[in-house]
């Protein structure tokens, strides 16, 4: 069924943690701005958020991540406050149990820069000797282990219930959430005019945030932009251990290797930084079939050598909207000549943890033109177009 003609001042297209992060702060900044938000699929069957481990952390290169960062786990900790009054809020289950970076002796120089950048922008950032480890974190035992630096207040949340909070949080503000695919742009000489749906249902908007996670390069296509965004199958496992570990924070080393306690066994694994950029539909045939065996346990054995006693529960799977320039956000407008047309994407595996901070400075770039509160200057779409990466040092 077509629907008639309608008509927002701001049309949001993906509605995941992200665009429904926006879709919140445009809804309750008191502008009186109608917010839809179009969702393909609202049962996020193939969505990224509900897939990720949720981890927030302030441990970054970049003052723009780590203030992103800052920002966002002090919302996630009052998360009920900011959400009151909104019906059947779901729990996020914030965490505050942690984050652990350890590195070899290569990674040293790096690790206690970044430490350093971190303190002095307030991150409780510590860290921690080989022996200092081991008395705190005594199952983490790999002979090449140098130093580790702990973040204890970063945790984690559970991603699926912070993607519904925000939808239900924005729709209580009044936002619209509108089930459907756009297929097309209509633009005139100066700005993005309307969004087209696959039913044929046409929708105006004065302001359109293009937030579709790993779909936003098929977005920007539409109005004859290349985004250097593009999906990447990345592979979560869950196992439990038959020995007893101490309670550990979200554990990260510098191949790739992360996992954090989740229930009664742990959640983890390892991007592969080799696969094609693509959708994958099967994680059972192919690259992945043994990539658990193979490569995640004789790396988790090796460094919490209790793992060599495991048993695996579960695999599943997500796509990171990589940025192949630098893996770091793309934010504001990005369609030459459409000032009108927004984004935030790119965000290769930190969507979760920068949602709230970028769903406030998307809102801000809807009502101000661009971010207030951080200045994300060097994030925006300029650098692309420059070819000048803005890379994170020492963190995949
Ligand atoms: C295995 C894994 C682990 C991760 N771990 C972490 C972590 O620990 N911490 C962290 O911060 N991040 C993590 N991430 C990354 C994080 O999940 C993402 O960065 C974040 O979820 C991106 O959210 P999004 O709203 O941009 O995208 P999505 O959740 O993918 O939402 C995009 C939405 O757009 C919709 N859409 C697409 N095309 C259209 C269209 N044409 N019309 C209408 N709607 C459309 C889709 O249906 C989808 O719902 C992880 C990701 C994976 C896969």
């Amino acid at each position: 069924m077509v629907r008639e003609a309608l008509k927002y001042s701001v049309v949001v297209i993906g509605g995941g943690i992200v665009g429904s992060a926006a879709a919140f702060f445009l809804a309750r900044s008191g502008n009186d701005l109608s917010v839809a938000v179009i969702e393909a699929d609202s049962t996020y069957t193939h969505a990224t958020s509900p897939q990720g481990a949720g981890g927030v952390r302030q441990q970054f290169s970049r003052p723009e991540n780590i203030a992103l960062s800052t920002w966002s786990l002090s919302f996630y900790k009052r998360f009920n406050q900011e959400m009151a009054g909104v019906p059947d809020l779901p729990d996020i289950n914030f965490r505050q149990q942690g984050y652990l970076f350890v590195v070899s002796a290569d990674g040293e120089a790096t690790l206690c820069q970044n430490q350093e950048l971190q303190a002095s922008m307030g991150v409780h950032a510590q860290l921690l000797d080989r022996d200092e480890l081991k008395r705190r974190f005594p199952s983490i035992l790999r002979d090449d282990i140098a130093l580790g630096c702990y973040t204890p207040d970063d945790g984690w949340i559970d991603p699926h219930a912070g993607l519904w909070g925000f939808r239900r949080g924005a729709m209580h503000h009044g936002a619209e959430y509108i089930e459907g695919r756009v297929n097309g742009i209509e633009v005139s000489k100066t700005k993005g005019t309307a969004v087209r749906l696959a039913d044929g249902t046409v929708i105006h908007a004065e302001m359109i945030v293009n937030t579709a996670g790993p779909w936003v390069g098929e977005i920007a296509h539409m109005t004859g932009t290349e985004l250097p965004v593009v999906p990447m199958c990345r592979v979560q496992h869950f196992w439990k251990c038959a020995e007893n570990v101490e309670p550990l924070p979200l554990v990260k080393d510098g191949r790739g290797l992360f996992f954090r306690p989740e229930g009664t066994g742990f959640a983890g694994g390892r991007p592969s930084f080799d696969i094609e950029p693509g959708f994958v539909d099967d994680i059972y045939r192919g690259y992945f079939s043994n990539y658990f065996e193979e490569t995640v346990w004789p790396m988790l054995a090796a460094l919490v050598p209790k793992f060599e006693d495991l048993h695996l529960e579960r695999s599943w799977f997500g796509h990171y909207a990589q940025n192949l320039l630098d893996g770091n956000m793309i934010i504001g407008s990005y369609s030459p000549g459409h000032d009108n047309i927004i984004t935030a994407c790119g965000f290769s595996g930190h969507g979760i943890m920068h949602a709230p901070a970028v769903g406030r400075a998307l809102a801000e770039h809807v009502l101000h033109g661009t971010s207030q509160s951080i200045d994300l200057t060097r994030l925006e779409f300029e650098r692309v177009r420059r070819d000048e990466p803005y890379a994170e040092i020492g963190i995949r």
